[in-house]
């Protein structure tokens, strides 16, 4: 594994900070606060301006309106993104996941109807893949899609969808042969989320943000040609999706990881434990020790994943490695957030004494979910257990 940056990663990661530099907005901190509509508004417009600049996916290929960059040049974009504090991309799960699986398995005609308005945030969209019956076994959904003529009619439930709120369009897993093994009946549909029959209703989370949603689905008529991949080939095309979810967080994650842990550390030296400053407790020292050296490990462990894909073409066991390792380690470092800051650290934004505006507060909660979405914590464990050491599989 060579880390040092070649002379083409240089050019890239010089030209990335010049056009970072004039275009990357100051005021993220004072949206972030704004009722999840308003601030959504301002990160699609800021996609849009990183699409403008040839920015909004660089791993994607250049005909599809990428830069095909290297995972080393990925790495160097996610760094930099950190570096500057850069906002997020409203069209997150549009870019990570399912433009890659409509890239790789879409028609001519998906591509070029729906490629470009994902890079521009003009369409936002969600992964409908869980069911109230159907999370970690994804294969169970009974959401189904009969063909009559040229379209397929859809009838089901949705739940836990991320920006169905927002949605434009839905990935949708839906079950097409009832007949067969349930991993050989399903279907990914592309579902337009304005369709009669779709209706959205908000779940609220302990945040008291309503990220996600159930979404129901009542004889709703979808173009037959609106499939993606091959019918009844949907488990193939959801497990790419999922592949793509699992792999690309770390990459992101490391420095944001790395800023948390670097601000409790300073305010270690403020906050009080027993009449001593934190940073002088000797399990305080210890613990944000043991989380700054695992959030190192969670760099190599990234980069140790993209030097592999480089070398063999496919990604490895790393996705499900990586995801166990951010979700559990993310959780630990808040919990050591709000053993240092005592009952200031549960006050919300807004409060004038809540630590850094309430992000801990938040970051507490919203972490609990790392370790469920995306394959719990128990589920990649399985994966590792039956793919990587040949155990047998657990269910
Ligand atoms: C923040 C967040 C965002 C999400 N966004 C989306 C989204 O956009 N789209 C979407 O489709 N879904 C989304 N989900 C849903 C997520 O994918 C599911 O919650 C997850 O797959 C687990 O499914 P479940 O909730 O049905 O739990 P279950 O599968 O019922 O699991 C319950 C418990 O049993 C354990 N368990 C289950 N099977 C096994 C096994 N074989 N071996 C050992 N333990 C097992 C699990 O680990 C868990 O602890 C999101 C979830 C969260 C928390």
């Amino acid at each position: 594994m060579d880390l040092n940056l070649t002379a083409a990663e240089k050019q890239f990661r010089d030209e990335l900070r010049a056009w970072l530099e004039s275009n990357v907005p100051k005021d993220w901190n004072e949206w972030r606060e704004k009722p999840l509509e308003e601030s959504f508004s301002y990160l699609r417009a800021w996609q849009r301006k990183l699409y403008e600049g040839g920015w909004a996916a660089v791993s994607w290929p250049k005909e599809y309106g990428g830069r095909s960059a290297t995972l080393m040049e990925q790495s160097i974009f996610w760094e930099e993104m950190a570096r500057v504090e850069a906002p997020p991309m409203a069209n997150s799960l549009g870019l990570g996941l399912i433009g890659p699986t409509i890239i790789a398995y879409g028609t001519e005609e998906q591509k070029a109807r729906f490629i470009p308005k994902i890079l521009s945030a003009e369409e936002i969209w969600c992964q409908g893949f869980s069911e109230p019956n159907a999370g970690s076994d994804l294969a169970s959904l009974q959401t189904e899609a009969r063909l009559e003529g040229d379209h397929y009619i859809v009838n089901g439930q949705k739940v836990w969808t991320s920006y169905g709120w927002i949605g434009s369009w839905c990935e949708l897993v839906v079950r097409t042969d009832p007949t067969v093994a349930k991993h050989k009946g399903l279907s990914v549909l592309l579902i337009d989320m304005k369709s009669p029959g779709v209706e959205v209703r908000p779940l609220r989370q302990m945040t008291g943000e309503s990220e996600f949603n159930e979404i129901f689905f009542r004889d709703v008529r979808v173009p037959a040609k609106n499939i993606l991949g091959k019918v009844n080939d949907g488990w193939n095309v959801a497990v790419s999706t999922l592949m793509y979810e699992r792999g690309s967080y770390g990459a992101r994650l490391h420095l944001l990881f790395k800023r948390n842990i670097n601000r409790l550390i300073e305010l270690s030296h403020t906050f009080h434990n027993n009449g001593l400053p934190a940073a002088k407790d000797a399990l305080t020292r210890q613990k944000l020790a043991q989380c700054y050296a695992e959030i190192e490990i969670m760099r190599w462990n990234q980069l140790r994943a993209f030097s592999r894909i480089t070398a063999t073409g496919v990604p490895g066991p790393e996705g499900s490695i990586q995801k166990i390792f951010w979700s559990e380690l993310n959780q630990r470092v808040q919990q050591i957030a709000q053993e240092m800051f005592g009952a200031y650290g549960q006050l919300l934004a807004g409060d004038k004494f809540a630590v850094d505006n309430g992000i801990w507060s938040y970051g507490y909660l919203r972490t609990r979910g790392n370790t469920i979405e995306a394959g719990t914590s128990e589920v990649q464990r399985n994966i590792i257990g039956h793919f990587v050491l040949g155990l047998p599989r657990s269910y």
